[in-house]
């Protein structure tokens, strides 16, 4: 690093001050790491206990300890009874000699080297020749350094953790000298009320862990400074949306009554009242925003039909927006079912084709119609509802009279996406549905903007789940409780990790290997040939056609397919009421939320439904996760449990929401959740623009950026 004498701005790219390889490059992209504040900011996932430092004189067998030492001799060598690579050195610190070993890492013996001195840290042994340490950790250090503890950071392929923690130390200290500035957007007040302490400090604590107490506190400190800026921007989107004018519509309460009457069921109370808020939001002038959050099979598709109808009686559109193509193209035959009484023209949008309900030619059917047919007809309001995927939002698509926009399983979509439908001059109302049970904690920052209803409230009897993991003796029990529920007339559906069987040659060198991993396509091969050759087994997987999937879904419905063997593809709402049966292979390669989604799709009647568990590898984990699964009487409970016991470095939260680790801490503290919105609120409520405070305004745009990719 070329230390100048300047004040170093932290907002440079890295590669002005460290000279970086290509790998190392390539490696810092993958993190999403370019400046320095942004290697500042990459924290460490855990800190390691070195154990105490040592002489090598007065070692005991047994102890934890950390030497500094020099390496005298070193070899490579193949043990010859049970042919186990080893490394073997020795080492002095001028008190005394020890033996490291290392097993499986021959290549150590070619890095370590006579000209410089390591910390040594492992546990001390006691063999015939005498004490040794085994599998050490070692690094390269001038002198014994002070303290044991390390931080730990995660790593890529080119990036260590070593080098992290090497050259982050080193931008620490010109923090220390002055050179690089920390600044604070976080208004001082705040800071105070909640003792979390100053940027500069936190950074400096979050790295360098001699005090357990500090580093807590710097870790909760940005966890809090995360949730705070997505308050302050959920909050702002909230304020702003509702300043613009919308849809009123007229008496929807009381207009909706005659559709209701036609449903073919009884509305539970939950969707009764459901039905009554979002129509009474719409009765106002102000656009609505509005989650509703119902466990899978809770019947939320007929909560937005009951909105869809009001909004098309008084001549305006709906956009209705689904995640994949299979849920788009259900949605669209619902809702032809549940309106075809009105003479409502619905169409279709997908990536592959276009259609439209009712056809001209045949009364009673849709028809496939072109893309450009279907702009037209959207345009001129001749087409009031249109169902969708991605494809709906397309700068093309251009409405009418767009008074409603609901959108589906919308956890799936990015917020960006989310802001397009809604950003017109006239905003429309906006319903989002999701079955996704999460943690009150995260509904509250990530769907901060809208308001949340919940249908706690099954339709009629339906039966719990029968969920059991079952272990490889009982699989033959379990295929014969699905024979004997099939040639009852039931359904069933079998989930596979994978599609393809993996290919041996890139296997060999995997760390976790593919090879005994179910796939789709040999299951479905073994179940229609060796186990139930008398019924007709179907495939549905991400790599067929979407006329292909299509058509099995059809089938699949009617009934000519009796097994169904898919990906998770199966996950997000597809309904198929006389499928009761579920078996999912390899649960351990799904998350829990995941889980819960996928046995969702056999609690749609009232048969008793059943959910067979099987695991490949079962650790610790694996099985506290499914006993919650067993046990959970709903979504949300599994949530919190999901929230509760995430490992560190768990990719779902960054991923799935654009929340860091340290942010998915916060998460498990409502308190702070609570207190980042109150302070949100507070914030703008006094100064909108953010005037008084513009780093502040300036780190949220950057974040927000963030979370709109
Ligand atoms: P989800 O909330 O998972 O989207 P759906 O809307 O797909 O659930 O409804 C699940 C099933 O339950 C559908 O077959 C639907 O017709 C049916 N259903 C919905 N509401 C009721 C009700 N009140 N009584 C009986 N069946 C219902
Ligand atoms: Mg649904």
């Amino acid at each position: 690093m070329i230390i100048l004498n300047h004040i170093i701005d932290i907002n440079e790219q890295l590669e002005e001050y460290f000279p970086l390889t290509a790998r190392q490059r390539a490696g810092f992209k993958k993190l999403g790491i370019s400046t320095i504040r942004d290697l500042l900011w990459h924290f460490p996932s855990r800190y390691k206990n070195y154990g105490t430092n040592k002489k090598i004189s007065g070692l005991a067998a047994g102890e934890e300890v950390s030497i500094f030492a020099r390496v005298t001799k070193i070899k490579a060598e193949k043990t010859w009874r049970k042919k186990i690579n080893l490394a073997e050195a020795t080492v002095t610190d001028g008190t005394g000699n020890i033996r490291l070993v290392w097993f499986n890492q021959p290549y150590i013996a070619k890095i370590l080297s006579g000209y410089s001195s390591y910390v040594f840290s492992g546990k001390i042994g006691l063999d015939k020749k005498g004490l040794y340490m085994a599998n050490p950790e070692y690094e390269i250090a001038e002198e014994m350094p002070g303290k044991n503890i390390f931080s730990v950071y995660p790593e890529t392929y080119g990036i260590t953790s070593r080098w992290l923690q090497f050259n982050i130390q080193k931008i620490l200290r010109l923090i220390k000298s002055g050179e690089i500035k920390i600044d604070e957007p976080i208004p001082e007040n705040i800071l105070k009320k909640y003792h979390l302490p100053r940027a500069d400090r936190a950074i400096t604590h979050i790295h360098d862990p001699i005090d357990e107490k500090k580093s807590e506190a710097a870790r909760k400190r940005f966890a809090f400074e995360e949730i705070f800026y997505i308050q302050l921007t959920r909050t702002r989107e909230r304020i702003n949306r509702s300043s613009k004018p919308s849809f009123k519509l007229k008496e929807a309460v009381e207009n909706v009554k005659e559709f209701i009457s036609t449903l073919p069921f009884r509305l539970t109370n939950a969707q009764r009242k459901a039905i009554f808020i979002t129509l009474k939001d719409m009765e106002k002038p102000k656009p609505m925003a509005r989650l509703l959050e119902g466990d899978v099979g809770s019947g939320k598709t007929a909560v937005a039909a009951a909105n869809i109808f009001s909004v098309i009686k008084q001549d305006y559109q709906t956009a209705f927006m689904a995640p994949t193509e299979v849920l788009a193209r259900q949605h669209y035959k619902e809702l032809i079912e549940l309106l075809k009484k009105y003479r409502i023209k619905i169409a279709l949008i997908t990536s592959s084709e276009c259609r439209k309900f009712p056809s001209k030619a045949f009364a009673g059917q849709d028809t496939h119609i072109s893309k450009s047919q279907l702009l037209k007809w959207v345009r001129s309001g001749e087409i009031s509802v249109v169902v969708g995927t991605h494809s709906l939002i397309q700068k093309d698509i251009k409405f009418k009279n767009l008074a409603l926009a609901i959108v589906d399983e919308q956890h799936r979509f990015g917020i960006n996406q989310r802001a397009a439908i809604v950003s017109r001059k006239t905003v429309p109302h906006f319903l989002s549905m999701t079955a996704t049970p999460i943690p009150r904690t995260l509904a509250l920052t990530i769907y901060g903007d809208l308001d949340l209803t919940i249908l706690d409230e099954m339709p009629p009897g339906r039966k719990k789940i029968i969920t059991t993991t079952v272990s490889p003796k009982e699989r033959n029990k379990a295929y014969e409780k699905m024979r004997e529920e099939i040639k009852k007339g039931r359904q069933a559906y079998v989930v596979c990790p994978r599609i393809n069987p993996a290919d041996p040659e890139k296997q060999k060198y995997s760390f976790s290997p593919a090879m005994d991993m179910k796939t789709v396509k040999e299951e479905a091969e073994k179940l229609s040939k060796q186990i139930f050759p008398e019924f007709s087994v179907g495939m549905l997987h991400g790599q067929m056609l979407p006329k292909e999937k299509e058509k099995v879904m059809e089938n699949f419905r009617k009934g000519e397919i009796r097994i169904l063997v898919a990906t998770s593809i199966i996950e997000v709402g597809v309904n198929v009421a006389n499928a009761t049966i579920i078996m999912i292979e390899g649960a351990e390669r799904f998350g829990l939320a995941q889980l819960h989604q996928l046995r969702g799709r056999v609690l749609r009647s009232n048969h008793q439904p059943y959910c067979f568990i099987f695991t490949e590898k079962s650790s610790e984990r694996t099985k506290g996760r499914l006993k919650a699964l067993i046990s959970a009487n709903n979504g949300f409970e599994l949530a919190e449990y999901d929230l509760l016991h995430r490992g560190p470095g768990e990719l779902t939260g960054t991923k799935q929401w654009g929340i860091s680790d340290v942010g998915m801490d916060a998460l498990k503290n409502i308190k702070m959740v609570e207190a980042a919105r109150a302070e949100a609120q507070n914030l703008l409520k006094e100064d909108f623009e953010l005037k008084k405070y513009p780093l502040l305004e300036e780190r949220i745009r950057e974040s927000a950026i963030i979370h709109l990719e």
